[in-house]
């Protein structure tokens, strides 16, 4: 068996696409604007590579996009400052703070000082806990991408069995919440978990989000399951060179899953495609509006 290909890269242009359309409609007949600000602290190459491509993905989808930064050493005073004055701002529909923060601030006292409703993240714990009591919610934007590329193969995820690898705030929990909510019966693992390729071995969906070069291996993966790989993880080749490999051995697998997504190419796209359809529906519950549907 050879599995298809969930190709993130158009899923990810086709649900940007339908958010710039939503975003036009919003400035035509209302005179709403979405506007996000993108707020990075000291110079991670990673965050600042991160930033650039987020900012660009707003202008080009129509929204506005207010880039703050700060100094390395600037302190948790001088952020909290920041986010006070953006939460205050009514042309910003939502808030993003880039993470890792330097050691000096407490990255909770900062996602805790976002207003929840510009909370484009879904790292607030108003919003975790929202989602984890089912009500509605800004919900973190990689894991909502990973359960829009498995309806794309599942007309719908109720009743199938979902193992999420990895039990972190920002992927894994989330995306083992998206999914109970869409009525899967979900297992989360993690690094204490007995026997964990027997326990992936019942998916029909399989969340990899671990951190860990190609650690699930194909006869991990029962056959024809769905595979989602969250991974992204250099790993090194000659001459200073390096490649970008998934928590997923993709050729293995490949050979026995019914669908799988690529590294690169799958869930990477979809985050910052979320990231805008979550401005897009903050800004609408700001002005008392309903969401447009995707
Ligand atoms: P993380 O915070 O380090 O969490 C990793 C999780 O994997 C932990 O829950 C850990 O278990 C579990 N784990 C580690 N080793 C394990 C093992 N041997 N067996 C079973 N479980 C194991 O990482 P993260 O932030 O969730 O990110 C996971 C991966 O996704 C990384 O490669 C990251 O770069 C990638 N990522 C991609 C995107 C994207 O846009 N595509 C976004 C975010 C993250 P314990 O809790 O027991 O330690």
């Amino acid at each position: 068996m050879s599995a298809r290909i969930i190709d993130g890269k158009t899923i990810a242009a086709d649900l940007r696409g339908k958010v710039s359309d939503a975003v036009h409609r919003l400035r035509r007949d209302r005179g709403v604007v979405p506007g996000i600000a993108v707020v990075l602290v000291g110079d991670n190459p990673a965050s600042e590579v991160y930033v650039r491509t987020k900012s660009r993905a707003v202008a080009d989808s129509g929204m506005r996009a207010f880039d703050y930064k700060l100094p390395a050493s600037a302190s948790e005073a001088q952020l909290l400052d920041v986010v006070a004055k953006l939460n205050a701002d009514e042309e910003v529909s939502g808030i993003l703070v880039q993470l890792p923060l330097p050691r000096q601030i407490d990255a909770q006292k900062i996602i805790a000082a976002i207003d929840p409703a510009k909370d484009v993240d879904g790292f607030h714990p108003v919003n975790t806990g929202r989602l984890a009591i089912g009500l509605p919610a800004l919900v973190p934007c990689t894991p909502l991408g990973c359960v829009l590329l498995a309806k794309t193969v599942h007309e719908t995820l109720a009743g199938l069995e979902a193992v999420v690898v990895g039990r972190s705030n920002i992927v894994g929990k989330p995306v083992a919440q998206l999914l109970l909510a869409e009525n899967a019966t979900v297992t989360i693992t993690h690094s204490r978990t007995n026997d964990l390729p027997s326990v992936c071995h019942r998916a029909d969906l399989l969340v990899a989000a671990i951190g860990r070069a190609e650690m699930v291996r194909g006869d991990w993966i029962k056959p024809g399951a769905t595979v989602i790989d969250v991974g992204i993880n250099r790993v090194p080749l000659e001459a200073g060179k390096f490649s970008v490999v998934g928590d997923v051995a993709y050729a293995e697998a490949a050979q026995v899953a019914g669908a799988i997504t690529p590294v690169p190419g799958g869930v990477g796209p979809m985050t910052i495609a979320c990231l805008l359809l979550n401005t897009l529906r903050a800004a609408c519950a700001q002005k008392g509006l309903s969401a447009p549907k995707m």
